[in-house]
């Protein structure tokens, strides 16, 4: 049977722009759903040591994330495992469908949906993705104990994810496309200075290269981008970490979106194209992209709510002092 439900606020979302705003609904009063989506947690869970999150000098990013649900629920926002996979912002009150059948009609949504990871969109790449081919370190490496394994990318991604397998993998390449990398400084000193690390410079993956039985990968082809030069560098796994695109597909053809695929907000707000739909966090982001601008975004986005919310009558209570304060 389907089920129904009525939310003064929906949060679409579980990273930390959704719980931060979970968190922000609940004491507002909003009593909040948020629904988690296919990774409950969102990016962090796919990191180990998180360094920069304040008040924690190093915290493994699912830890985090398990805390940050934690603290939602105590505040008492209604969290729900279930995916939205249509969402009509045509008509109010808005309507999310979800794969489990289940529908939730919402006076105003938040938006977190965040961001995937890219694929460079070889046909070598699409083959392998399971067979040697990953973007997730932290889930896969393990399967590299004395292997050697490829890392494409230059970012604090392609690094942190190169440095983690340094764990298990008895070679590391990593593979960028320029001449530098634009990963935070810290960390490239750590790259740098790691015996079982190399870089290739200036090189662009071409192909992936395996076999079929067993399916997997043997190595990478590299294109050396200055002379065109190809090469073939030995891996048992390649890992693509070059960065990821916002998850706004559910709303494309809906919201404004800009900068390719982000949602366009009011500057100094989350206030998205239709009234009463706010986002945050990676989806709306293509500067920042860290958890603590994300939860940053999270707070504003409820607080947007809860505005727009007792504007419109829906919320009994008087608009928080710090939202009266800023509009
Ligand atoms: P996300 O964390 O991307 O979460 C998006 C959420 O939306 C997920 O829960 C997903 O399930 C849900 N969702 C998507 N579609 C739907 C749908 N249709 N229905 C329901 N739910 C949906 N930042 C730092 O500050 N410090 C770090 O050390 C750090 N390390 C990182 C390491 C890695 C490997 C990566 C990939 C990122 C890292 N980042 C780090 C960046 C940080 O993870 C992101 O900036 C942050 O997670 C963005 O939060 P978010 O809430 O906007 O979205
Ligand atoms: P990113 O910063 O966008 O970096 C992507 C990297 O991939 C860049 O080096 C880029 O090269 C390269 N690249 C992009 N497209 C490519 C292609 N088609 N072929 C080859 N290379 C390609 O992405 P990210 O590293 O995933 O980081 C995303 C965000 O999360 C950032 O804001 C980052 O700071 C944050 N993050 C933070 C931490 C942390 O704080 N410790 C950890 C991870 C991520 P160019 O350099 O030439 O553009």
């Amino acid at each position: 049977m389907t089920e129904r439900s009525h939310v003064k606020l929906l949060i679409v979302g579980s990273g930390p722009a959704g719980y931060t705003a979970a968190v922000y609904a609940a004491r507002a009063m909003l009593e909040p759903m948020l629904i988690q989506g296919m990774q409950p947690g969102g990016q962090l869970t796919i990191t180990t040591e998180v360094e920069n999150w304040p008040g924690e000098t190093e915290i493994q990013g699912p830890e985090l994330m398990v805390k940050m649900e934690a603290h939602a629920k105590a505040m008492g926002a209604e969290i729900v495992t279930d995916l939205v996979t249509a969402l009509d912002l045509q008509r109010r009150p808005f309507t999310a469908t979800c794969d489990s059948g289940r529908v939730v009609t919402a006076d105003a949504v938040v938006l977190a949906t965040g961001a995937q990871a890219r694929w460079l969109g070889l046909p070598s790449e699409e083959k392998y993705k399971g067979f040697g081919v990953s973007a997730c370190a932290t889930c896969d490496g393990f399967f590299y104990r004395n292997r050697e394994v490829v890392v494409i990318g230059g970012g604090n991604t392609a690094v942190e994810e190169a440095l983690f397998l340094t764990r298990f993998a008895s070679k590391v390449t990593l593979v960028h496309r320029r001449d530098s990398l634009r990963a935070e400084k810290i960390l490239q000193n750590r790259l740098f200075a790691h015996p079982k690390v190399e870089v290739i410079w200036n090189s662009e993956l071409a192909e992936v290269t395996g076999a079929e039985t067993p399916m997997g990968v043997t190595g990478a082809l590299l294109r050396d981008l200055r002379d065109g030069s190809t090469r073939t560098v030995k891996a048992d796994g390649v890992f693509v970490a070059i960065g990821h695109a916002p998850a706004s597909e559910l709303v494309a053809g809906q919201l404004e979106l800009h900068n390719g695929g982000y949602v366009k907000v009011e500057p100094g707000s989350t206030r998205t194209s239709i009234p009463g739909v706010f986002a945050a966090g990676d989806l709306t982001d293509h500067i920042y992209r860290q958890a603590i601008t994300s939860a940053g975004m999270g707070c504003m986005a409820a607080l947007d709510a809860e505005h727009f919310l007792a504007a419109e009558g829906e919320v009994q209570t008087a608009p928080s002092a710090l939202v009266a304060a800023i509009h």
